[in-house]
């Protein structure tokens, strides 16, 4: 994935972004793979699989095949209908063997270099890469590369997984592959591939998921599940934390180079991340978020006449609120999909009236009525503010605001991408000056034993958490060694800023 680093800059434009992009308050995934071996039509089944993936990462998509002599690559900023639906990009793309990949949306200018899947032609042969996660010693490894006389194309950690192959010194190919990972520290979701053969690797925690799936015959890695369902393929497993799988004609091997580690995916792929209609470890997304508005509902019910979720992603615990109260779900707020982030607007004035381009309120089912206003989150508050505003301009005699999910205080490094804390809205405030910011009458969010209750399990463990969390908890289940040493991060974030 791309490399959170030059961070301020960022924070402040899509801070600016916030005036006209209510979806820009949210946590965002940063990233989505895929990967299929020994299909004709491989090019186009990946394109088709990026296309259910879109959710992850909206910035750029690219594609690499190898169709027996020659790998073939395009890479492209921008969504992935907007360049794999044409045959002819297809046709650029010949092989039965490719990887895929899209990468979340930053505003800043998108550097194509970074843009994934990465390729580099090493001493055993071609290698591309395509990476969901966050390295958390990405920039650590990247200045021992670099001092080393490694020579860095773009600024993203996925890169210094391919110097850390080229430089191996083992003989075969997946000895250096393991070599690599076995330096790797953080969140990687990643899909390989070489002349020879297709491999996918979870990080030892198995933070970013990572599913196998089969199409006629052929084994596929994806992301997530919808990316099967989209070409009807059928899921097979979850690939495991700290497994590796390499497909070949040989058929599937399953290697575990780590040392067994309890498996502590990301609890937020539940919340927010996830496509509704995804199974993520045996559970499926839309029943958990439903699950989080009926814990939600017996945590902090409150009397009212409807409940209104913020759409599309507060729509599923909205409808397990309203089910677990009794109290009737009403679409008070509808979405406009058709709204691009291409409008420009030219005042700020224009901007303010932005939220209501993408969500509106429906007065008939608003006005006169106390509602519970669902959302899944609240990152920074900033989008919260502008929607409970519109309910009230709508007529609502009360605003009952009810977040499934606990209140995010801490900053992620696995890849996904968060302001700074101090930019948290519940990181900074307490509950009473949250409802006061937000203008509501009464706010709740669910607590993280809801949560674990919602994905199906008693409670938290917190001497052995079952999730990754830390969003919520602080708790983060690896070392985190570029931010303990922070002289190098900004050394490399001017390196950043200047590509
Ligand atoms: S902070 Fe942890 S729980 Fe939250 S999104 Fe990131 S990996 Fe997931």
């Amino acid at each position: 994935m791309w490399m959170n680093i030059g961070t301020k800059a960022q924070a402040g434009s899509r801070a600016k972004q916030d005036a006209f992009d209510p979806d820009a308050d949210r946590l965002r995934e940063e990233c989505g793979v895929f990967g299929i071996f020994g299909h004709p039509q491989a090019a186009a089944i990946t394109a088709l699989g990026l296309h259910a993936l879109q959710h992850r990462g909206q910035e750029a998509a690219g594609i690499v095949t190898f169709d027996g002599k020659t790998f073939s690559s395009e890479r492209r900023n921008g969504l992935v209908g907007d360049h794999f639906s044409s045959a002819a990009t297809i046709a650029r793309l010949p092989g039965n063997m490719a990887v895929g990949h899209v990468r979340y949306a930053t505003t800043g200018g998108t550097i194509l270099r970074n843009v994934q899947p990465l390729f580099a032609e090493l001493a055993t042969g071609g290698f591309a890469v395509a990476h969901n996660g966050n390295l958390t010693n990405g920039l650590t490894l990247r200045r021992e590369l670099i001092a080393g006389g490694a020579i860095c194309q773009g600024t993203s950690d996925t890169e210094v997984m391919l110097h850390l192959v080229a430089r191996s010194r083992k003989a075969r190919f997946m000895e250096r592959y393991i070599e690599a990972l076995q330096q790797l520290e953080g969140a990687y979701s990643l899909v390989s591939l070489t002349n020879k053969k297709l491999i996918g690797a979870r990080d030892p925690v198995g933070i970013r998921p990572l599913v196998l799936g089969e199409l006629d015959g052929c084994y596929i890695l994806a992301s997530e599940t919808c990316a099967l369902d989209i070409i009807g393929a059928h899921f097979i497993r979850d690939i495991e934390n700290g497994e590796v799988v390499v497909i070949s004609e040989n058929g599937i091997e399953s290697i575990k180079p780590f040392p067994a580690r309890v498996m502590r995916p990301c609890i937020f792929e539940y919340v927010y991340f996830a496509r509704p209609d995804s199974v993520v470890h045996g559970r499926n997304v839309y029943e958990i978020r439903r699950n989080m508005g009926a814990e939600l509902a017996k945590e902090s019910g409150v009397d009212a006449d409807v409940v209104v979720p913020v759409p599309d992603s507060g729509v599923p615990a909205a409808i397990g609120y309203a089910r677990a109260s009794g109290i009737p779900f009403e679409l008070g707020i509808i979405r406009n999909h058709y709204v691009g982030r291409t409008f420009i607007q030219p005042t700020q004035a224009i901007r303010e009236m932005g939220v209501r381009m993408k969500h509106s309120a429906n007065r008939s089912v608003i006005e006169g009525k106390r509602i519970i206003l669902l959302d899944d989150s609240i990152v920074r508050g900033t989008t919260s503010v502008k929607i409970v505003r519109m309910m009230r301009e709508a007529g609502a005699k009360e605003v009952h605001f009810r977040i499934s999910s606990p209140p995010i205080k801490y900053p992620d490094f696995y890849g996904i991408d968060t302001p700074e804390r101090e930019n948290l809205l519940a990181a900074t405030h307490s509950m009473e000056q949250i409802r006061e910011y937000i203008g509501c009458d009464s706010i709740a969010f669910l607590s993280i034993d809801g949560l674990y209750r919602a994905v199906g399990e008693q409670k938290r463990n917190p001497l052995q958490p079952q999730f990754t969390d830390h969003c919520f908890t602080g708790d983060y289940p690896t070392p985190l060694a570029d931010i303990e040493n922070e002289g190098q991060l900004q050394k490399l974030a001017m390196l950043a800023e200047a590509s």
